[in-house]
């Protein structure tokens, strides 16, 4: 076989997803294997090998049609050194040289990048961005992740931290306190976390009947979906919620694009499976904060690659690093 293949890594706290990606972005096989964060995490960069070359046994496939990885991982990254600088939940300590330990264990060039960053370059690549150059993806998941796409560029800034639209403050006094020690991030909002917390709060103050307090009274607890089931459905107090969220994440969309004026904002992540009951309540906010010649053409979408954005944006990555 000639075709050339890259690896695309998903590296999460619990499991890791892994994916040999064509020269034109087409999944030829992907999988699935568990974390390994015992031992400081060590076994974590030899496994991924370990896996990989496996795979290419079960798949007849040559080494050499391997030509390089891309991984995206859960945390600020030094996108020069390839050094992961924090990470809460992978065993390693901080400032943990990525690139340099994977590259060892496969002896091929890898490229490492904050995976909300990977998402945004894979939606970009084959996915909601449909090739724009300019784009903003916003990922709302159990938090909220964000990256910047601007001329085709992950925008770095100047410490790897930019694009983290999650911590922008949405509640400057009072808000919940966010995982990153702030208080009033987007993330306490519009994370499926923080669409929980605000639906328990509503069901506290006013919420005997309606059929989001019905799910919360017979299943002992409420999920984000069900909080957008309920909307769906005309139940005012999931409404309330919706709008709420919507509110602040229309705000804040609307003021990046403000500040940025790119083709697309692309919203992925667990909570965007609702569509268009969000989308259509988020882009009314939007369009009341946005910038009149940005209203007009800056465009809001959801994902479309689902699980498989974070695998392709690292092959998008190291296909770009290698200058395919
Ligand atoms: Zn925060």
């Amino acid at each position: 076989m000639s075709d050339q293949w890259f690896a695309g890594v998903d590296l999460g706290g619990t499991t890791t997803k892994i994916a040999f990606i064509s020269m034109n972005g087409v999944i030829v096989h992907k999988w699935e294997i568990p974390t390994d964060n015992s031992n400081e995490g060590q076994n974590i960069t030899s496994n991924i090998a370990k896996s990989i070359n496996e795979k290419l046994n079960e798949l007849g496939a040559n080494r050499e049609q391997l030509i390089g990885i891309g991984m995206g991982a859960p945390g600020p990254v030094d996108y020069e050194t390839g050094i992961i600088l924090n990470v809460v939940n992978l065993g390693w300590k901080d400032n943990y040289p990525l690139k340099e330990s994977l590259e060892a264990a496969t002896s091929l060039p890898v490229v490492i990048e904050n995976d909300a960053n990977c998402a945004a370059l894979g939606e970009m690549w084959q996915g909601a961005g449909n090739g724009a150059k300019d784009l903003v993806c916003v990922t709302l998941g159990t938090g909220v992740g964000g990256g910047v796409i601007a001329n085709g560029n992950i925008v770095q800034g100047v410490n790897g931290a930019a694009g983290e639209i999650g911590h922008i403050t949405a509640i400057p006094f009072g808000g919940a306190p966010c995982n990153c020690g702030k208080t009033g991030c987007l993330e306490t909002i519009a994370s499926a976390t923080g669409i929980v917390r605000l639906a328990n709060e509503a069901l506290l103050k006013d919420g005997s009947n309606g059929e989001l307090a019905e799910k919360h009274a017979s299943n002992g607890n409420i999920t984000a979906k069900d909080v957008f089931d309920s909307a769906r459905n005309g139940d005012l107090l999931a409404k309330k919620v919706l709008d709420d969220v919507s509110f602040h994440l229309g705000y804040v969309l609307a003021n990046i694009a403000n500040t940025l004026n790119p083709e697309k904002i692309v919203l992925g992540g667990g909570v965007s499976k609702a569509g268009d009951i969000l989308l259509k309540s988020v882009r009314e906010n939007f369009e009341k904060y946005a910038f009149s010649s940005v209203k007009d053409s800056t465009k809001l979408a959801v994902a479309t690659l689902g699980n498989d954005a974070g695998v392709l944006g690292a092959a998008y990555l190291i296909k770009n690093n290698l200058n395919l």
